[in-house]
C-alpha cells in the first residue's frame, strides 16, 4: 500500500457479499481488532447456500451437505461453539442408467453394477484409488476430464458413467471440463467413506442458512456491521485506491475493500478503474447458472439420497431426496426433493415461469417413478443462480486473477479462484479466512489514527 493518503484508518474494511466468504473473512479481521461493514445484496446472508421457509422451516434454497473432509467449515463451527449442530449420518447413492436405478453406495454395490461388464465394473471401481495416486495435479493440468477418464477407465466406462454426469452438470461446457476438476472431486469424495464403504456426509441443524445466521450474529457480537439488502453499485476512487463503496443508501467509506462475488460483477465494479485488459480478464473464466426445483411431497420417492442421472432424455443431473438425510420430521413431516440442473442462463429452462418448471418436470418424474403422482406435491418451488459453477479449463489457473487488483486496497476472494478444489462453502471459508489473514498485517503497518488519512 504506497500511495497518496485518501482513507482514514477509522474506516472499516468494507466486504462485498455476505457468502461464506465474505463472512469469514469479516470473522478473521474483527478477530483480529478490525473494524468491519459487510455488505450484501440479498435480504439474508449466506450467498449460494442461504435458505427460505417451508412452513416453519429452513431449507436450503439448493441442496447442500459437507464431506467428512471438509475440515474448514468443521474448525470454524468449533470456534464458535457450535460443533454440537452438526450431524454426520451415511447416505445412499444411486444412478438412473436405461430406465433403471442402481444402487451404488458401497464397492459391494459397485461390484454388481450391471450397466457395465464385469471387467469395466473393476476399471471404475480401480479408478478413484487411480485418482488418489496423483499428487501432483499440474502433471494432469493439460487435459481434457474426457481425455483422462478415458485414458484411466476406458470408453466404456466413460460412456456410461461419465460422459452421461458431465454433459448432466456441464452441458454445453462438457468437453471443456479440465481433467483436475474431476480428479479433485474423486479423491475427495473417496475420503468421505465409513469403514464399510458408505459415503458419509454432515448437515447442520436448521441448515446451512442457520449456521449463517449464527455467523452473523457472532460478528455482530464482535462489533461487525452486516447489511443486508445492500447491493453495491461502485467504487469511488483516487489515486489508485478505493475510498469509498456505494450503495443506494449512500457511499460507505472504505480503509479497504474486500470483493467475494463472481468474477464479472467484480469486473463491472472495477470497469473505469483499471487497464480494459484486466478487466477482460476477469471476464474470462465462464459460468453455468443453476435451476433447483424444489418439491414438498405427501410420501417418499425412494431410498435414495444422491441420484446421479445418467439419462441425457432426463432434463435434471440429480434427483435428491433431502429427507433420506435430514429426516422428514425437521419439515413437519414433509419429503423434501431437489430437482437441480446447471445450464447456461440462455437455457429455456432456467427463463420458464415457476409453474411451467413444474408442469416441465413431473411427466420425467413419472417416467423414472412410475407410481409418482402428481397429487403427491402439496408445494413447490423454483430457485435460480445466474453464477452457480465456474468451469475449470485445462490450464484453469492461468486464468483465475490474483487476489491483489490493479487498486492498491482492493481484493478478491471469489468462488472461481479456488482450485485445484472446486467450490464448495468449506473451501469458501478457507480462502476467506487466508485472505483476511494476509490483510491483517498490512492495516496494522498502517499509521495510527491520530496521524489522519493513512498511506504508508
Ligand atoms: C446447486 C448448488 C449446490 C451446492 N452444494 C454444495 C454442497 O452440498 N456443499 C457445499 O459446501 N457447497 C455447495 N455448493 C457451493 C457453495 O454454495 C458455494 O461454494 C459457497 O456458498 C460460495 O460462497 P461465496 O461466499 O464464495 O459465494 P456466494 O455464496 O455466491 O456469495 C456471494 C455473495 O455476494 C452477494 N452479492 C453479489 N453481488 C453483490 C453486490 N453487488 N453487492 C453486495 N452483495 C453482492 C451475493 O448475493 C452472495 O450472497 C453448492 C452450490 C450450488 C450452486
Amino acid at each position: 500500500m504506497n500511495a497518496p493518503a485518501t482513507n482514514l484508518v477509522t474506516d472499516p474494511v468494507v466486504i462485498v457479499g455476505g457468502g461464506f466468504t465474505g463472512l469469514s473473512a469479516a470473522y478473521e479481521l474483527a478477530a483480529a481488532g478490525n473494524k468491519v461493514v459487510v455488505l450484501e445484496k440479498e435480504p439474508m446472508v449466506g450467498g449460494l447456500a442461504s435458505g427460505f421457509t417451508v412452513g416453519e422451516f429452513t431449507l436450503e434454497k439448493f441442496y447442500h451437505h459437507w464431506f467428512t473432509n471438509d475440515v474448514h467449515v468443521m474448525d470454524l463451527i468449533k470456534e464458535i461453539g457450535r460443533s454440537d449442530e452438526v450431524v454426520f449420518r451415511p447416505t445412499r447413492t444411486g444412478m438412473y442408467y436405461a430406465n433403471t436405478i442402481f444402487r451404488l453406495s458401497t464397492p459391494l454395490d459397485l461390484l454388481k453394477f450391471k450397466a457395465l461388464s464385469f471387467p469395466n465394473r473393476i476399471r471404475l471401481g480401480l479408478l478413484a484409488l487411480k485418482a488418489r495416486r496423483i499428487k501432483d495435479w499440474k502433471s494432469i493440468e493439460h487435459m481434457t476430464a474426457r481425455e483422462w477418464l478415458i485414458k484411466l477407465a476406458g470408453p466404456e466406462v466413460f460412456r456410461v458413467v461419465w460422459e452421461p454426469l458431465l454433459v448432466g452438470k456441464f452441458g454445453p461446457y462438457a468437453d471443456k471440463v479440465g481433467a483436475v476438476w474431476f480428479w479433485k472431486k474423486l479423491a475427495l469424495r473417496g475420503g468421505s467413506r465409513a469403514s464399510d464403504g458408505r459415503e458419509v456426509l454432515a448437515y447442520y441443524k436448521g441448515g446451512f442458512s442457520e449456521l449463517a445466521e449464527a455467523l452473523k450474529r457472532k460478528l455482530e457480537g464482535m462489533g461487525v456491521e452486516v447489511r443486508v439488502n445492500a447491493p453495491v453499485s461502485g467504487l469511488e476512487v483516487e489515486n489508485g485506491r478505493a475510498t469509498a463503496v456505494r450503495t443506494r443508501d449512500g457511499a460507505v467509506p472504505a480503509r479497504a475493500v474486500l470483493l467475494t462475488h463472481a468474477l464479472p460483477l467484480i469486473a463491472d465494479l472495477l470497469e473505469g478503474h483499471a487497464a480494459p485488459d484486466y478487466v477482460a480478464g476477469l471476464r474470462r473464466i465462464e459460468y453455468l447458472a443453476n435451476i433447483c426445483l424444489v418439491l414438498e411431497l405427501d410420501r417418499s420417492l425412494s431410498e435414495t439420497y444422491w441420484l446421479n442421472v445418467n439419462d441425457p432424455t432426463f432434463p435434471f443431473v440429480g434427483v435428491i431426496e433431502h429427507t433420506n438425510f435430514e429426516p422428514p420430521e425437521s419439515y413437519g413431516g414433509r419429503h423434501i426433493v431437489f430437482l437441480s440442473k446447471y445450464l447456461p442462463e440462455s437455457d429455456s429452462l432456467y427463463r420458464m415461469a415457476d409453474e411451467e418448471v413444474l408442469d416441465f418436470a413431473v411427466p420425467h418424474l413419472q417416467r423414472m417413478f412410475p407410481d409418482f403422482k402428481r397429487e403427491w406435491v402439496t408445494g413447490h418451488h423454483v430457485w435460480r443462480a445466474r453464477f452457480s459453477q465456474p468451469i475449470a479449463e485445462p490450464h484453469h489457473s492461468k486464468l483465475i486473477p490474483a487476489e491483489e487488483t490493479p487498486l492498491d486496497n482492493v481484493l478478491i476472494t471469489s468462488m472461481a479462484q479456488i482450485y485445484p478444489e472446486d467450490r464448495g462453502t468449506s473451501y469458501a471459508i478457507r480462502e476467506g479466512r487466508r485472505v483476511a489473514r494476509e490483510l491483517v498485517p498490512r492495516l496494522a503497518t498502517e499509521p495510527s489514527a491520530e496521524a489522519g488519512p493513512v498511506g504508508s
